[in-house]
């Protein structure tokens, strides 16, 4: 959209809308919204609705910080699951101080100034996210399970695919709040599915992801199903993950500069330096798109999800793949991030990192053509390829000892973000599990 205040205005008004929702993502990749009435209108266009700032650290404080919500006029839509009349539209917000700059711990911003980094070296990023998630049944008290009766996997239809109409009632919703969806599927495990929406610059990709979510979230709610995007809800089958795919594009002419014909496979210099840099970070960018304890259950061997930090033109199995589409299509596809990273974060510190490669000509090592997983230790190490971090608090150290990214993320953003992290390690590490009382209580 390119919507100006008159146009709100005049919507508002035609559609009937009474209650507006002012969103913004906290650092935790977490939906937040204040609702007003469209009696405040004038008031939120004007940037002067105010809310507890804090409230972006995930946490409760004592003290509340006051800051503005400026309303992304761009971002104005209507939810089509609220009432016909009297009806719910929202905004994505930027989060300013009370002195009139933007609020160093909004995730939005963070994105932004990476962004404008890009258009000063005349690029545009584009980014299409493969966002998977699972339909469990809920419980007589409406609370989430882990249960369902479906059996389907991998591309597979209807009868044995149940949730075939649930899907297309999410695509139909998803459609009405303008995303172009490309395709859906099921997928590997039973229950879990995938819907791919068309790739957008990274700004309208994360705002795109946070409303995604939330939309696929209320279908399934519908359908008296629960959505989860947790990484690794059930042990024996694939986690949920989220391809993110990226290119950049001349800001001008808007040609995938990662394309080049006679390049070696059909990739430009930028392309190969670009990989370099997300190599070179992946590390730490593993403890953002990589933020929960249970991200790490998904990442094992077994399943689809990567392990080592490699790429690959011909293979599907490692961290980054190049897909076979060539031209405007010319893309990166980073499979390691998961559906619960916060989109946002998860775009800057991979923009960056391409960026860092782009900027320092770093080369790329060669890509590996073979079956990454059925090479032994010896041989990947012999080869050169590193592991991603095995868990949270090894992603954590990594992440702090990696300044460029914790630079990224700014000293507000870094601190709450490692300090909070931290304490869910800790948190989760003094559990005793009943995989440890199954295997140790009798032997010992
Ligand atoms: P896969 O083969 O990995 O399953 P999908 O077809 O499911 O891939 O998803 C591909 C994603 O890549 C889509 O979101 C698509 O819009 C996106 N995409 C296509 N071209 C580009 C591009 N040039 N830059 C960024 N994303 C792109
Ligand atoms: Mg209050
Ligand atoms: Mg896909
Ligand atoms: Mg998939
Ligand atoms: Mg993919």
């Amino acid at each position: 959209h390119d919507y100006s205040k008159e146009d709100i205005f005049r919507i508002v008004e035609e559609e009937d809308v009474e209650f507006i929702r002012l969103q913004f993502t906290d650092i935790f990749g977490v939906l937040k919204n204040v609702a007003i009435t469209s009696s405040q209108l004038q008031k939120a266009l004007d940037n002067k609705c105010m809310f507890d700032g804090s409230a972006l650290e995930g946490i409760v404080r004592f003290e509340e910080s006051d800051m503005y919500l400026h309303p992304d006029l761009n971002t104005f839509e209507i939810f089509p699951w609220r009432p016909q009349q009297g009806r719910v539209a929202r905004f994505i917000c930027d989060v300013y101080k009370t002195d009139g700059t933007p609020f160093e711990g909004d995730p939005r911003y963070i994105l932004k100034k990476v962004l404008k980094e890009a258009d000063e070296m005349g690029y545009t990023f584009n980014v299409g996210p493969e966002c998977e998630f699972f339909l469990f049944h809920t419980d007589d008290d409406g609370l989430p399970t882990t249960i369902t009766h479906e059996k389907a996997g991998y591309f597979d239809l209807g009868p044995s695919d149940r949730a075939e109409n649930v899907r297309r009632d999410m695509i139909l919703t998803l459609e009405d709040m303008g995303f172009e969806i490309e395709s859906s599927h099921h997928e590997t495990a039973p229950a879990q599915h995938e819907i791919d929406f068309k790739y957008d610059e990274a700004l309208a990709t994360a705002d795109n992801l946070m409303t995604f979510k939330l939309t696929v979230k209320t279908i399934a709610q519908r359908h008296g199903l629960h959505a989860t995007f947790m990484p690794k809800p059930t042990m024996n089958s694939c986690g949920s993950g989220m391809h993110v795919n990226m290119s950049l594009a001349d800001k001008d002419t808007g040609r995938d500069i990662f394309d080049r014909t006679d390049g070696k496979l059909g990739l430009s210099e930028d392309a190969y330096h670009f990989i370099a840099g997300l190599m070179k970070h992946m590390k730490a960018i593993t403890a953002i798109a990589n933020p929960l304890v249970n991200s790490y259950k998904r990442m094992v061997p077994g399943f689809e999800a990567p392990l080592y930090i490699a790429w690959s033109a011909t293979n599907r199995s490692p961290l980054i793949r190049i897909p076979a589409s060539r031209g405007q299509s010319t893309r990166i596809e980073l499979r390691s991030p998961d559906p619960t990273a916060n989109p946002y974060l998860t775009l800057a510190v991979c923009l960056a990192a391409g960026l860092d490669g782009i900027k320092n000509k770093l080369a790329a090592p060669s890509g590996i053509d073979c079956n990454i997983f059925d090479m032994t230790d010896d041989e990947r190490k012999f080869v050169g390829i590193d592991s991603l971090p095995v868990d949270l608090y090894e992603a954590l150290q990594c992440l702090r000892e990696d300044k460029f990214i914790m630079n990224v993320l700014g000293p507000h953003v870094s601190k709450k973000y490692l300090e909070a992290k931290e304490q869910e390690w800790n948190s989760y590490r003094r559990q005793v599990t009943q995989w440890e009382l199954d295997e140790y209580l009798n032997k010992y």
